[in-house]
């Protein structure tokens, strides 16, 4: 059993940036307003995630560092539940290979616990102490899996996925505060934004793409057969050298699809050099059933009923915002 676990464990966790993704997204699932994430040499000697959403009472505990157990099936809506990619491994699989603690105490209860897991071993839950919340810490990753410890990249190479990984979700979670540390200083920060400033969404991203992204920036909005696109585009005096800075989010999850990159190009094709490049945050929601982003559960990748349709929505948007805009 142990051994199937460390296996496929390696499909969930590939690396430090995988378990913060994972870790950081059962905290925003849990309502947090503040998720603080530390990551001592790259996240490979230490990764703790803290928030202030709805914690876990004892008995939830054992059940949540189980595998396939998940709190999240409600309403028996497994379909949608699955589209989420809410598959209650996350925390087994990171049990399975490291040594982790988890520290939670629930909303209205006056007492926290905590739950060990080692290599896959389950201790019982012991009191602890905690405010509110939980905290998630993750020491040794992989040490229960040395052939995989050997494909880690460097401290600094790994702390800059982990980076990448926390930007996308604060972009996608503007009423939440987001911090990253090294253990000695805080490296990422993401104020949560007050709702009567503006546009929320504008503001976040602007905090993290560049202030100037707020003056120039196009808003996009558009809608066809049941999918609904949303965001800011770059305008085409405010682009890049490269196409680093281009995010795609599907129902409220950052993904990563070759898709963006091809349909941002057509778009703006007219009005930019090959080698320039917009700046654009694009948000779209789907039917759960026209989205799979199981096809492989580390990966932000995902898989379209139809990809042809997304596509032509985004140039269309694109385009459209672009002529107004006079360009
Ligand atoms: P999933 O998120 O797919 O349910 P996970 O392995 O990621 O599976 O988490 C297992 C369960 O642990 C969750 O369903 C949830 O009940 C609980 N859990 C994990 N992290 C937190 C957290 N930060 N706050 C509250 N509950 C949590
Ligand atoms: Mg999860």
């Amino acid at each position: 059993e142990r051994t199937v676990n460390r296996i496929a464990a390696g499909e969930v966790v590939e690396r430090p940036a995988s378990a913060v993704k994972e870790l950081v997204e059962n905290s925003i699932d849990a309502g947090a307003g503040r998720i603080d994430v530390v990551l001592e040499d790259g996240g490979r000697t230490l990764i703790q995630v803290t928030d202030d959403g709805c914690g876990m009472v004892r008995e939830q505990l054992p059940l949540a560092v189980e595998r396939h157990a998940t709190s999240k099936l409600k309403n028996g809506d497994l379909v949608h539940i699955e589209a989420l990619g809410f598959r209650g491994e996350a925390l087994a699989s990171i049990g399975a290979v490291a040594r982790m603690n988890v520290t939670s105490r629930a909303q209205g209860s006056d007492a926290a616990w905590s739950i060990r897991v080692e290599g896959g071993q389950v201790d019982a839950p012991a009191p602890a102490a905690l405010g509110a919340g939980t905290c998630i810490d993750v020491r040794d990753l992989f040490y229960a899996t040395p052939a995989r410890l050997k494909f880690m990249k460097t401290a600094r190479t790994e702390y800059a996925q982990a980076t990448d990984v926390l930007r996308r979700l604060a972009m996608a979670h503007p009423d939440t505060a987001f911090t990253l540390s090294d253990g000695r200083r805080v490296t990422f920060r993401a104020e949560p934004v007050a709702n009567l400033v503006g546009n929320a969404r504008l503001e976040r991203l602007a905090a993290i793409l560049g202030r100037e992204f707020r003056d120039n920036a196009l808003e996009i909005l558009a809608e066809r057969e049941g999918l609904r696109l949303e965001g800011f585009a770059g305008l085409p005096t405010y682009s890049r050298g490269n196409a680093q800075h281009q995010y795609l989010f599907v129902n409220g999850r950052p993904v990563k699809d070759r898709l963006l990159a091809g349909a941002v190009r057509g778009a703006y094709q007219d009005y930019l050099a090959r080698d320039r490049h917009p700046v654009l945050a694009l948000f779209l929601e789907v039917p759960a059933d026209f989205v799979d982003v199981n096809v492989h559960p580390a990966k932000a990748e995902v898989r379209f009923r139809d990809a042809g349709l997304v596509r032509g929505l985004i140039v269309s948007a694109l385009r459209h915002a672009l002529a107004e805009a006079g360009h």
